[in-house]
């Protein structure tokens, strides 16, 4: 802005996604110092927790891969990780940011052999899988992770089954004295790219999530199909290990609904139309019916819709299902009334996947940012040119990966106008 001097041109970039990624390494690949905090232990946010992902159904670690190996060769990015904005002053050119970091106890000396692991009885949920299996109370966050760095959970710090990690570790890279530190950056401009969290599918009283044996969330589904998963990829049920064959896929469970979110995160639909092609890929007599409103498959991606569309195995009802309830053998069944034909239905399935939308991840936390929102707790305006201050990917609005990747470089672009030292005459001619 006109008058404000840049006193750093680093920028702040807040979330470790896609989205804050493709934001660290555009603005470090165009001559920028970049800063990048993520609050867990590894880089790749909600997409490496994908089984594949859409258009062209890769597998998330290629997309990521390709941008670790950005960030490796890269001297201009510092990345933090188990690290979050804990404060922010100042203004757009001269901001303080007060990071906090909390304890790995696992230092850079770590090769990832997995002595530690070894040497731990303990068992956590694992954060990976959703908490669907559990790791050692040692652990890597999960195969490709970024950086490719063991954890010692909490659970275990101050016990002798610590010391027993410690002294598993040939490196030396076990630090179980470290404690939460927060530090101070300079910084010009900052891109908050925090993302999403699932919706919590336990509010849906009627869907008996937590309740009724072998009814899951889309992101579970993910991890279920998942070599890196609880089943190691086998889609079956958690209650007795069965092949899930018979599966329901119900769409809006929670969204376009004025008591769970009222908006539509766009890309259930293809979650579950994605989920229906790895069920159909796995059992070749699978039968899977998804259960809508009516399907969103945006721009290219309606021949994805038609080409499931196309598979006499896979069944699409209009219709929102009234509830799940608990059957024989836990055989989830599913009431409700077929919009188009007014048939009463109570159908018994091995699975029942419920397509929860995506709710912003600093819904009801107050983030250390005073950013303004909408109704539903995502970033508006995403761009404030005065503060400096700009969103990306999921944090601005449920978006696939592809925009995410465009929001995060657009946002980008932003963030180097406003450090740039000729950054004010630039602004003010372009306004
Ligand atoms: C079931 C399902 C399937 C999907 N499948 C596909 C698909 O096949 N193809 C596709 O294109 N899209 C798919 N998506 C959408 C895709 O997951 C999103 O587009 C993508 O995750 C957006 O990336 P992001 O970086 O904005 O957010 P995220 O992936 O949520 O990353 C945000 C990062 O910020 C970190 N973070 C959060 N808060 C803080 C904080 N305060 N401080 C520091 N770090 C923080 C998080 O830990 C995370 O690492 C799917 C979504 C769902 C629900």
């Amino acid at each position: 802005m006109p008058g404000q001097a840049v006193e750093s041109q680093v920028i702040l970039v807040v979330g470790g996604g896609i989205a804050g990624i493709t934001a660290a390494v555009e603005a470090a690949e165009t001559g920028y110092d970049v800063v990048l905090l993520e609050k867990t232990a590894s880089l790749g946010g909600r997409v490496a927790q994908l089984n594949r992902y859409f258009p062209k159904l890769c597998h998330p670690t290629c997309g990521l891969e390709i941008n670790f190996q950005r960030l490796r060769g890269n001297a201009r990015i510092k990345v933090f990780t188990m690290a979050t904005l804990a404060g922010l002053s100042g203004a757009r050119g001269r901001y303080k940011a007060s990071v906090a970091v909390s304890p790995r106890h696992v230092n850079a000396n770590c090769t990832a052999c997995g002595d530690c692991a070894k040497a731990s009885q303990t068992q956590v949920p694992n954060p990976f899988n959703y908490g669907m299996d559990k790791v050692s109370a040692a652990y890597l966050p999960h195969p490709m992770a970024y950086p490719m760095r063991y954890v010692v959970a909490p659970q275990v710090i101050g016990t002798p089954e610590a010391d027993a990690i410690r002294a598993a570790c040939k490196y030396g890279a076990i630090d179980l004295d470290e404690q939460p530190k927060t530090f101070e950056l300079a910084v010009g401009a900052v891109i908050w790219a925090v993302g999403w969290q699932p919706y919590d599918a336990g509010k849906i009283q009627s869907y008996g999530y937590g309740r009724v044996a072998n009814v899951i969330t889309n992101v579970e589904m993910e991890r279920l199909a998942s070599p890196g998963g609880p089943t190691q990829g086998r889609i079956v049920r958690l209650s007795d290990g069965r092949e899930a064959k018979r599966v329901a896929l119900i769409q809006c469970a929670g969204s376009r609904d004025y008591n769970h979110l009222a908006y539509c995160s766009r890309i259930c639909c293809l979650g579950s139309l994605k989920h229906a092609a790895y069920l159909r890929e796995q059992y070749a007599d699978a039968q899977v019916d998804i259960y809508y409103i009516d399907i969103r498959a945006h721009d290219k991606l309606e021949s994805f819709y038609r080409k499931i569309k196309a598979d006499p195995q896979v069944r699409f009802i209009k219709s929102k299902p009234a509830s799940i309830s608990a059957g024989e053998n836990s055989d989830p069944i599913l009431h409700g009334e077929d919009t188009l034909t007014r048939e009463l239905y109570d159908r018994p399935y091995d699975l029942i996947v419920l397509a929860t939308g995506m709710e912003p991840s600093a819904h009801g936390v107050t983030p250390a940012l005073k950013l303004s929102t909408d109704d539903y707790g995502f970033v508006v305006p995403e761009i404030d040119e005065e503060a400096g201050i700009f969103a990306a990917g999921v944090a601005a609005g449920p978006l696939d990966v592809s925009m995410s990747v465009q929001s995060a470089t657009a946002a980008t672009l932003r963030a180097i106008r406003a450090v740039r030292t000729n950054g004010a005459a630039a602004h003010k001619g372009q306004a």
